[in-house]
């Protein structure tokens, strides 16, 4: 081969290098074009599966708050929480249930009024209404002739059944503790508490009947509860034990 057909020979495989560099060097830039726009789809897929994750959830979330808004708007739930009636939870016994007689006279209460007094009958406790009914007609022939009472002088009496019996009743003044009868109503356990306690249902009655008178508004909601010896030095009225049991009840000044 002639030196000048060498060199076009070097000169054309020059080129053809020069090209196949050039072709190659297209190729590898479109090949890296192609891994550019092969990367940018995958990119923008994941943008497009991003933004559209973003949208399903923009959407979710629009519906379950539409869902809570309706929930919200929905009627008010017709359920509550009922606290039974204290006056309805207590089996009152009237005092023509239990024959009492007539009072003598009848002296109304200023209400409502501020306190609540706690004694006991210092009798045989009872557990039933005929039981019951004996000592308090007892109770009341004693004070009306004896100790010349008006009536029988608790407001209220209550039996270990867990009755309460009507004494004077809500609106008239008691005739137990002097200046304090103008100022409370007095509640009276039938038997002596000095070392026994009344039944659970006769202490469940009381503190749900003073809640009644509470609720009546014959008694004041920041009521004070006492036991009559804090009142009469000369009396140990309602018993240790009993007292000992209001001292830890709501409403005693003492309470802690
Ligand atoms: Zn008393």
């Amino acid at each position: 081969m002639f030196s000048a057909d060498i060199r076009r020979s070097e000169e054309a495989c020059n080129g053809q290098l020069k090209l196949a560099y050039l072709l190659g060097n297209i190729r590898t830039q479109e090949n890296a074009y192609l891994n550019l726009r092969s990367e940018a789809q995958h990119k923008r897929q994941a943008g497009d599966m991003v933004t559209l994750g973003v949208i399903s959830m923009m959407v979710m979330i629009m519906i379950d708050c539409a869902l809570c808004q309706t929930e919200i708007e929905q009627p008010a739930c017709k359920v509550r929480i009922v606290t039974p009636d204290p006056c309805e939870a207590v089996h009152l016994v009237s005092r023509s249930d239990w024959g009492a007689v007539d009072p003598t006279q009848k002296t109304p209460l200023d209400l409502p009024v501020s306190m609540t007094s706690i004694h006991h009958t210092l009798t045989e406790g009872c557990c039933n209404v005929p039981q019951c009914s004996a000592r308090l007609q007892a109770i009341q022939s004693k004070q009306m002739t004896v100790m010349n009472f008006d009536d029988i002088g608790c407001n209220f009496l209550v039996g270990n059944d867990g009755r309460i019996y009507e004494g004077r009743g809500w609106t008239n003044k008691g005739q137990l503790i002097q200046e304090y009868d103008e100022l409370s109503h007095s509640i009276c356990f039938i038997g002596n508490y000095t070392e026994d306690a009344p039944s659970w249902f006769a202490l469940d009655s009381a503190k749900k009947w003073i809640e009644c008178g509470v609720n009546k508004d014959y008694i004041v909601h920041q009521y004070m509860l006492f036991g009559h010896r804090e009142k009469d030095n000369s009396t140990q009225c309602p018993g240790d034990c009993l007292f000992s049991i209001i001292a830890r009840w709501p409403h005693f000044p003492y309470f802690k």
